[in-house]
C-alpha cells in the first residue's frame, strides 16, 4: 500500500535535504529513509502481523506480545523435562531446547508426534 502521502514531508522521499549552502544532509523528518514516520496516525502494525502469522491456540498472538518466543502447555513441559534429564550434555539440551522452541514458532504449539521424538532422545543411551 504505497501511496503519495507515504512519502516523508520534510524531504518528499529523498530521504535528504539541502541546506543553503549547497550540502546535503539525511533528512530529520525520516531519517533518511524517505518514509513519513510515526505521525502518519493510522499505521496498525499490529493488525497487519496477526493477519500474517496467525498460529492455533493464539500462540503467535502471544509471542508477539511480550517479544519472547512463545512456549504452549506441552512445549513447556517438554522443556522441562529436558532441562531437568540428568544424562544429557549443556549443548544437547540447548539442541533440544532450540528444535522445541524452532517448532512452536513454526507450527504454534508442539504434536504428540514431536514431543514423543524429542522424550525418545531424552532416553539415556538414546
Ligand atoms: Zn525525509
Amino acid at each position: 500500500m504505497y501511496e503519495k502521502g507515504d512519502s516523508c514531508g520534510v524531504c518528499g522521499g529523498d530521504g535528504r535535504i539541502s541546506n543553503a549552502f549547497g550540502a546535503t544532509k539525511t533528512c530529520p523528518g525520516c531519517s533518511g529513509s524517505g518514509r513519513r514516520g510515526e505521525d502518519f496516525g493510522f499505521r496498525d502494525v499490529t493488525k497487519t502481523k496477526a493477519a500474517q502469522g496467525r498460529g492455533p491456540a493464539g500462540a503467535t498472538a502471544d509471542r508477539e506480545k511480550d517479544g519472547k518466543v512463545f512456549l504452549s502447555a506441552d512445549g513447556a513441559k517438554l522443556a522441562r523435562e529436558v532441562r531437568d534429564c540428568t544424562h544429557l550434555s549443556d549443548a544437547a539440551k540447548a539442541a533440544l531446547m532450540g528444535e522445541i522452541t524452532q517448532y512452536e514458532a513454526t507450527h504454534g504449539g508442539c504434536t504428540s508426534t514431536f514431543q514423543k521424538k524429542i522424550r525418545k532422545r531424552l532416553r539415556p543411551g538414546a
